[in-house]
């Protein structure tokens, strides 16, 4: 049963622990963890106390020769993070490798991931998307790479820090044009959870109209450049569009 199963936990509510999810951690034999902490008390909401194996960034290479030793004596091994699909902007993806070249076995259990649960309710296109991650946090490295984005068919999928969200949406303004549209999802699974569709143009009123949307998690998604047109032009299109639609 030696198995490295990489296990999707709740973005926010609890009840989104899959059965599987629950039944695996119930069995593992231990459970690498970006936060032992955090993850301690991700287990005692479930009624589970585990042995806890510290898997983050700054460790992931000597974690997977340990799990690795582990998982040859035939233990079964649970990989975490913090929140949601571990691997997806998160700690995992070195471990996986290691355990996969080591020619042992991984498998998932899915779950909850904020990048598809926003992309799930926010009405964009899901058919073609590009998962961006997080952008640079220097202003001038963030331009450049949302410049490189701004030609892009698919619907873009961005996690931003919330201090930064403000100065994101801006940029994304600045670079994509007043008119595309952007869906701000905040929140998810939560309490005050938001999901609000609007130009990019308005997009900073909204953040700025109420001081809690300068906080909490945010996934930011961007309807994907017309097809067959390049960024400036299609941005210029749209609006004249819009102009004309709401001309009598
Ligand atoms: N591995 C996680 C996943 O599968 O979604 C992502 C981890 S990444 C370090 C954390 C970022 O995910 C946050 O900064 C935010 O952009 C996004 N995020 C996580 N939980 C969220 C939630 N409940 N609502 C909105 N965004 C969330």
């Amino acid at each position: 049963a030696a198995t490295l199963y990489v296990v999707a936990t709740p973005i926010g509510n609890t009840a989104d622990i899959s059965l599987r999810a629950w039944h695996l951690l119930g069995i593992a034999d231990a459970v690498a963890c970006e936060d032992t902490r955090n993850t301690a008390h991700l287990l005692n909401r479930f009624g589970l106390s585990k042995e806890l194996i510290a898997a983050h960034e700054h460790n992931e290479r000597e974690a997977a020769d340990r799990l690795i030793e582990r998982l040859r004596q035939g233990q079964r091994i649970a990989l975490v993070s913090d929140a949601g699909t571990p691997a997806v902007s998160d700690p995992g993806a070195r471990i996986v490798d290691a355990v996969r070249g080591a020619g042992l076995r991984v498998m998932p259990l899915p779950g909850a991931s904020a990048a598809i649960a926003a992309l799930s309710a926010s009405g964009l296109l899901g058919d073609r998307f590009h998962f961006i991650g997080f952008l640079p946090s220097k202003a001038r490295q963030r331009e450049t790479a949302l410049e490189g984005l701004a030609a892009l068919a698919g619907t873009l999928v961005l996690y931003e820090a919330p201090h930064r969200i403000a100065d994101a949406v801006d940029a994304l303004g600045r670079v994509f044009g007043p008119a595309r549209q952007v869906v701000l999802a905040r929140e998810l699974t939560k309490l005050f959870e938001e999901i609000h569709r609007c130009t990019l143009a308005e997009a900073p009123a909204w953040i700025a109209a109420d001081p809690n949307r300068q906080k909490g998690e945010y996934v930011v998604l961007v309807e994907g450049a017309p097809a067959g047109e390049d960024g400036d032009d299609a941005d210029t299109d749209r609006l004249l569009r819009i102009l004309l639609a709401e001309c009598p």
